[in-house]
């Protein structure tokens, strides 16, 4: 350890950052794979930074493997993608931040509103005709305007001719995850129930879409006239009936190898114990980047084209391996999760390592974790 903090070495000692690489080419796999699947044009939903794999990066794939649309929470989002030089139709739903009809028009945006507070709000606020999408609640009770109101929001929509423009209908898929089309049959049914009641309200015509991921996977009944996908395009099949291909590889390196004796305590609280004379290596990714705290034994990360396990407890900034006979040099790279399977864990592993879902480990990885695209 001394050598390493000699100031000969320092400028010696560059290491290989802990880095998300985000794999273009699997995003455009991923596309192909859910247009294989069905007729009508596809969502690319790119919220949460495109699921933590860069919203811009994973749009532009997706974009070029022919994705019609793209899909975000926030007309923030929005904006950036257009000014990254997107320029098919986006849609904003959620809009935490409230909605700013103004930066929507100039920029094209599509709304989507999910109440008639919202919707009224819209209204007053649109200087320019704003392209609007009724968010209908078909199952969730999470979002979307409830059956009871639906009503009144398409009378105000109606009165609102002019200053918005209603151009689409949509709904969510509370169960689609089951790949069981029984299971959507209730949501379809209130899509289908929604849409009618909307061109009766004499606003058509109107795009509808109903179905994510798992919906357009499993469930053609769901398609109506577009899907919305996002952790397909970076891999995660929610319903887990199709094989997609994962999206990004994350990789950190080995600051420290040391040999020590059976019985040697690792980490905080001395949670494991060396059953046998073995290498420890310390790898420079921990809670803080994003890896779940929580793991069930059995987590472990590639390096070399070995698969070591996660020893003792996670630290906010490292991680502990054991590598047995293998002493590692400091800067050897390993992967947490990649593509490719054999050694390399995949992100359904490390969910199930963590008792989650895919979309929390890709979603949760934090800023001091590199960038890079390939
Ligand atoms: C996140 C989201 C999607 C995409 O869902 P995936 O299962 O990740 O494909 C689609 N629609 C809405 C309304 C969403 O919030």
């Amino acid at each position: 350890m001394t050598t390493l903090l000699a100031p000969e070495r320092a400028s010696l000692s560059r290491l290989h950052a802990p880095t998300l690489c985000t794999l273009t080419d699997a995003v455009a796999e991923n596309l192909h794979r859910v247009r294989a699947v069905t007729t009508v044009p596809i969502m690319a939903v790119v919220k949460a930074d495109g699921y933590g794999h860069g919203a811009v990066t994973v749009a532009r794939a997706a974009v070029a493997a022919g994705a019609e649309w793209l899909g975000v929470t926030d007309v923030a989002e929005a904006v950036m993608l257009r000014e990254a030089g997107l320029t098919v139709p986006i849609l904003s739903w959620l809009n935490p931040s409230g909605i700013d009809a103004e930066a929507a028009a100039v920029h094209r945006v599509d709304i989507a509103v999910g109440s008639v507070e919202e919707l009224g709000q819209l209204i007053a606020d649109a200087a320019d005709p704003l392209r609007v999408h009724l968010q209908l609640d078909t199952g969730m009770t999470r979002g979307g305007c409830p059956l009871d109101e639906w009503p009144e929001l398409f009378r105000r929509a109606r009165l609102g001719r002019g200053r918005i423009e209603v151009v689409g209908v949509m709904g969510h898929l509370p169960r689609a995850d089951e790949g069981d089309p029984a299971a959507n049959a209730a949501a379809v049914l209130r899509m289908r129930q929604g849409r009618d009641a909307v061109l009766r309200a004499g606003l058509g015509p109107v795009l509808v879409h109903l179905a994510a991921t798992s919906g357009a996977l499993t469930d053609p009944a769901t398609h109506f006239g577009m899907v919305r996908i996002g952790a397909g395009l970076v891999g995660i099949d929610p319903s887990e009936t199709t094989a997609l291909v994962g999206a990004s590889r994350w990789t950190a390196p080995v600051v420290h190898s040391a040999l020590v004796p059976a019985g040697t305590a690792v980490g905080y609280g001395a949670a494991h114990l060396t059953d046998r004379e073995t290498h420890l290596s310390v790898v420079g990714v921990g809670y803080a980047d994003g890896i779940p705290r929580e793991l069930a034994s059995g987590a472990g990360v590639e390096i070399d084209g070995v698969r070591h396990p996660i020893v003792g407890r996670v630290s906010m900034d490292q991680i502990v391996v054991d590598t047995g006979s293998a002493h590692l040099p400091r800067g050897a790279v390993a992967t947490v999760f990649g593509p490719g399977g054999g050694a390399v864990p995949s992100v359904q592993e490390w969910a199930r390592w963590a008792g989650t879902i895919p979309h929390t480990v890709v979603t949760g990885i934090g800023t001091r974790v590199q960038r890079s695209v390939a």
